[in-house]
């Protein structure tokens, strides 16, 4: 196994051996005190039964050492074998990483008094307490381990980091994109995207002229690899924009100090990574022409996947602030926080590094929640770019397919990570195991609810296309129909989202041309979980069998915008109106109310029917109809699901879609029963 040159360096350096590491042995150089028995801590035995075997008594634990004093908090005085597991561990058993439990063996008179700890994972019945010591786990050429971090002295190193625009910053990227490029294979070719290469880039070959200069070259004719800019755009009107007009004098000319000024820095940073050009949507898409808008951005999934990097300013919220941000004061706060590494060599002769500290979060929050998180089209650019190079407001990160790298070298987790680009790679894995249900539900669940769906977008129309090529990129690994955000298989189930009501400062309906039963109708946080909320996921059975399904196309491609669609089905529809009660008369029911619903619906003949959950507080329609969709199972023969209607059209079936509500039939009443007087019928959602 290659090892990065500094690293192994090191490791013959410890060993004093040049080619045969010896087995199992630790190194652990550090600050603190580390005893005997904690330096034995190695990741097989931590996420294998049995374990890692600690000390016999708690009385042996060593008061000096660092994780022994922390072990001894868990359990205080009792007494019994100590074993060190992980929670969590990855599926292939490479490496592991996560909180550490201890389980003392065997079982102790005293443990009843003891709060029982998660006893799921590993097979074993004995309860777990977990401490607040995070290990991570890794192979060590995973962790390139730069200069200025001496292997084994205690991370963070972040003493030196002043501003993410430091020489030091930019050389850091320069080293992690030299090792994604010898070490992994993150720009091989995604399925569903062609060659394609932009239309236009941005050559940067004459920056550092005097006077600089850069200009719009056409992408077909450039010869070297180019990056990609995602960023927000902001309110304010661009400073610079490429229009047919001046078109001509840019693939000329362009003065970089007329760009906005994270361009020109965004500039700098390409040339830093000795890439010659970059794309960057507001120059290199003539912004007057709808055609063309359509083309490119049918195209965005090939122009971010075929590029070699995209730079991410995360942090900022317009293209007037620049990429770079004062780091100083964050480090020096953030010093004190530290995590220690302790290396061994694995029964296979292979170096890992475990990484153990208090309290310690893997994720990336400076990318998470940032400000370009929250914005509609950056969603498919972080997801289909191979390398990421981020700007956070705190230090630069890199993301690639295999790898995630940060300024303060404290490893995070790629693992850790569900949306990331590492998603194309995840869902070929899906593909080739024919994990179908994990392939939608990574679609429904992972990326539309609880995150695109509750981004931003300038313009509600480009719903369905700042998404269009991850459809695309899905499309190329399922077997189903794409209609307006939405599959064709299993559609009953798709077609059961609810709203979360709360999660934004306001849901609506957006005027999109998409149909009211697709989730891209609305600006809303939306979930498909509404079977396992209304039955607790007890079996069910569903009423409605669907007859055909399709959208209107605005333009030619597949996955973009539409002007309507319908679902064609047969089911059960009963008349029904909202009640006209106050909250306060209604507040007994026991699923409780939400500021969406208005009291129970009523059916024609004044019986309460159901508990409405609607999409929008105003509707587009009033409410005239009940479907009814399925049934809570054998626990709960009087509880179903049901959705709300507005009849459109009385000749041609046509119903809008307005909500979600949770059928209650009386006590003793089946639910079919309910609606037993209503024929099945064939009708069109719209
Ligand atoms: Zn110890
Ligand atoms: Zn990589």
């Amino acid at each position: 196994m290659a090892l990065p040159f500094s690293l192994s360096e090191y490791f013959n350096g410890m060993t004093g051996e040049r080619s045969i590491a010896p087995a199992r042995r630790i190194y652990v150089n550090t600050k603190r005190k580390i005893c005997e028995t904690c330096r034995g801590i190695n990741a097989e035995d931590l996420i294998h039964p049995p374990y890692y075997k600690h000390v016999s008594s708690f009385l042996a634990l060593d008061q000096h050492c660092f994780f022994c004093s922390r072990f001894e908090r868990v359990f205080g005085d009792r007494d019994g074998q100590l074993v060190l597991g992980i929670s969590w561990r990855l599926n292939d058993g490479s490496a592991a990483d996560g909180y550490l439990k201890l389980m003392v063996e065997p079982r102790l008179k005293a443990f009843g008094s003891i709060k029982p700890g998660n006893t799921a994972g590993h097979g074993s019945e004995q309860p777990w307490q977990e401490t607040n010591i995070f290990v991570l786990a890794g192979i060590a050429d995973e962790a390139p381990i730069s200069d200025d971090a001496p292997f084994g002295s205690g991370i963070p190193l972040l003493g030196n980091l002043t501003t993410t625009g430091s020489e030091s910053s930019i050389e850091k990227a320069r080293g992690w994109l030299r090792h994604c490029s010898a070490n992994h294979s993150c720009s091989a070719k995604l399925s569903g995207f062609d060659d394609y290469k932009p239309k236009r880039l941005i050559d940067l070959e004459h920056l550092n002229d005097d006077p600089g200069c850069v200009r719009l070259v056409d992408g077909a004719t450039a010869k070297s690899p180019y990056a990609t800019l995602s960023y927000c755009w902001g309110t304010a009107a661009q400073k610079i924009l490429t229009t047919t007009a001046v078109l001509t004098s840019y693939m000329e000319y362009i003065d970089p100090k007329a760009t906005p000024k994270t361009f020109q820095q965004v500039f700098e940073v390409t040339q830093g990574l000795g890439i010659r050009y970059i794309w960057i949507d507001a120059l290199c898409i003539l912004q007057d022409s709808a055609s063309e808008w359509v083309e490119e951005s049918a195209k965005m999934g090939a122009i971010y996947s075929n590029s070699c990097v995209t730079i991410s300013i995360d942090w900022s919220s317009d293209p007037n602030s620049g990429c770079y941000r004062d780091t100083k004061e964050i480090f020096q706060h953030e010093a004190q926080s530290q995590l220690m590494k302790i290396m061994h060599t694995s029964k296979d002769g292979i170096p890992r590094l475990l990484y153990c500290g208090e309290n310690y979060k893997a994720d990336l929050p400076e990318i998470e929640t940032a400000t370009l998180a929250t914005r509609g089209w950056t969603f498919q650019e972080r997801l289909l770019s191979p390398r990421i190079l981020h700007y956070t407001d705190k230090q630069i990160y890199w993301e690639c397919r295999r790898a995630v790298f940060a300024e303060d070298n404290i490893p995070r987790s790629p693992e850790m990570r569900l949306l990331a680009p590492s998603l194309p790679t995840q869902l070929q894995a899906l593909a080739e195991h024919k994990d179908t249900s994990r392939l939608f539900s990574l679609w429904y669940s992972s990326l539309i609810s609880q995150n695109y769906a509750k981004r931003r977008l300038s313009f509600p129309t480009d719903k369905l296309s700042a998404i269009s090529a991850l459809a695309r990129l899905f499309s190329s690994h399922i077997n189903a129909q794409y209609i307006a955000g939405l599959w064709d298989h299993d559609l009953p189930q798709a077609l059961i989202w609810r709203v979360i009501p709360g999660a934004l400062p306001f849901h609506h309906r957006l005027d999109n041309g998409c149909p009211s039963w697709s989730w891209t109708s609305l600006h809303a946080n939306v979930s498909w979980d509404t079977m396992a909320w209304a039955f607790n996921g007890e079996p069910r059975q569903i009423f409605i069998r669907i007859i055909k399904a399709a959208t209107q196309l605005k333009d030619a491609d597949p996955f973009g915008r539409v002007t309507g669609g319908y679902v064609r089905l047969e089911g059960r529809i009963k008349g029904c109106r909202p009640d006209t009660r106050t909250r306060s008369e209604c507040s007994d029911n026991p699923h409780g109310l939400t500021e969406a619903s208005y009291g129970m619906l009523h059916s024609d003949d004044g019986k309460a029917l159901a508990i409405p959950y609607l999409d929008v507080l105003a509707g587009l329609v009033p409410v005239t109809h009940c479907l009814l969709h399925s049934e809570g199972g054998s626990q709960s023969q009087t509880l179903g699901l049901g959705i709300i209607l507005g009849q459109v059209s009385e000749e041609l079936q046509s119903y809008k879609r307005l909500g979600v509500c949770i059928i209650c039939s009386p006590v003793g009443t089946p639910l079919e029963d309910v609606f037993r007087d209503c024929p099945e019928t064939i009708i069109d959602l719209v």
